[in-house]
């Protein structure tokens, strides 16, 4: 008991979550029950089919589809989404699908302050977070905003069994890094701390039983169950090294983003173990490995995910550019980040070590 010393502060999210196989057909009564009465549905193009089984269960109170959302949500996607609400007369939208859908979902809460309900169907957390993104010619800015958080979250895992098991992996392994990154963020707390834990191991666990059998229900609603709890850590608690990263990959260089999470999160892992034994520990025990870098590299690789950045397409000339950029506007970072650690990273995460 003596080490026994907290000193924290936490701020918990606002939102009702529902989870249960079927959750679907609980999204009219969520929208009655906030007062909404015309939803425009948002979805990616890919997921048009899903979205109007989504606007089918809206009954009445549906506005349309808007099936146009796109990665890293571009600035014409979002004008095009903010009018559609505006020319839809909708009071609110229902953002279906992955962190591109629920991005676009923030990025008319941000301009138009509508409430979102979202139904997430890949892994990322995204839904759980303040955490808005929009891309223009400049790069892609991103903010923090409690006005984007969804108010409602609706996770029911038989939307997500069409999600093949490597983008599921792939974008489980971007939630793990919301929570390995929170566990030495400056701004945690014993209840960050015990999400992450807990979100790292239901994803560690799921993901091969997802992979095995993607029409596994069960395993898809634990890594949902993962999901939220990763997704909320990365709400709480600020991001370091990792996510600055793979920030300046996608923008310099247009990588793939939860699969960029997934090459590099177990480099990084390894720079900051010596300056973060405790998030270490932590990773041990979610993981059940000694390694967690090597556990991480070995869950990608049950679901034949690439695991080195030379697979998603950088090349050694990259290496220069992106460590300027990443040493231009460093974030919080346990350990100290310098030339040499991020070169090292990048070239071990290329796969020349
Ligand atoms: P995504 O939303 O881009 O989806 C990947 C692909 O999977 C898309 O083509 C989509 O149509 C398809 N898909 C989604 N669900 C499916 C399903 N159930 N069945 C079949 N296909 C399905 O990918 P993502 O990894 O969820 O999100 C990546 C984006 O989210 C990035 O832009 C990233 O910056 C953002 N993100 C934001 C946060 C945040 O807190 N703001 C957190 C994580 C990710």
């Amino acid at each position: 008991m003596a080490s026994w010393n907290p000193e924290f502060t936490h701020e918990g999210l606002p939102m009702r979550v529902r989870m249960r196989p079927g959750a679907l057909a609980d999204l009219a009564g969520e929208a009655e029950s906030l007062g909404l009465n015309r939803m425009l549905v948002l979805s990616t193009p890919g997921q048009e089919e899903t979205a109007r089984a989504v606007s089918n269960a809206l009954g009445e109170r549906t506005a349309g589809v808007h099936p146009h959302a796109a990665a890293h949500v571009p600035t014409t996607s979002a004008d095009a989404a903010n009018a559609a609400v505006r020319a839809t007369g909708a009071d609110g939208c229902v953002a279906i699908g992955g962190g591109s859908a629920i991005g676009l979902g923030k990025a008319v809460a941000l301009r138009q302050r509508l409430p979102v309900i979202a139904v997430p169907t890949t892994y990322a957390g995204s839904e759980m977070t303040p955490v808005w993104g929009i891309t223009d010619e400049d790069g892609k800015h991103t903010g923090r905003d409690q006005g984007v958080l969804p108010t409602s979250v609706l996770y029911d895992p038989e939307l997500t069994t069409t999600l093949p098991p490597r983008t599921s992996t792939v974008s489980g392994i971007n939630a793990i890094a919301h929570a390995a990154e929170a566990l030495y963020a400056p701004n945690s707390s014993p209840l960050t701390a015990l999400m992450a834990e807990e979100g790292v191991r239901a994803l560690a666990e799921a993901l091969p039983a997802v992979t095995a059998d993607p029409s596994d229900t069960a395993a898809r609603g634990r890594a949902q169950y993962g999901a939220w709890l990763c997704g909320s850590c990365l709400a709480t608690a600020t991001m370091g090294l990792h996510h600055k990263l793979c920030h300046v990959l996608g923008g310099m260089l247009d990588l793939p983003h939860a699969a960029t999470h997934a090459t590099v999160l177990p480099h990084v892992l390894a720079y900051n173990t010596p300056a973060t034994p405790h998030a270490h520990t932590a990773l041990r025990r979610a993981l059940g490995s000694d390694n967690p870098a090597s556990a991480l590299r070995a869950l990608a690789s049950t679901a034949s995910a690439p695991t080195t950045l030379a697979e998603l397409g950088m090349t050694p000339a990259d290496i220069e550019p992106v460590t300027e950029r990443v040493l231009a506007a460093p974030y919080t970072n346990p350990r100290p980040v310098t030339a040499e650690g991020v070169r090292g990273i990048l070239r071990s995460a290329m796969g020349e070590s």
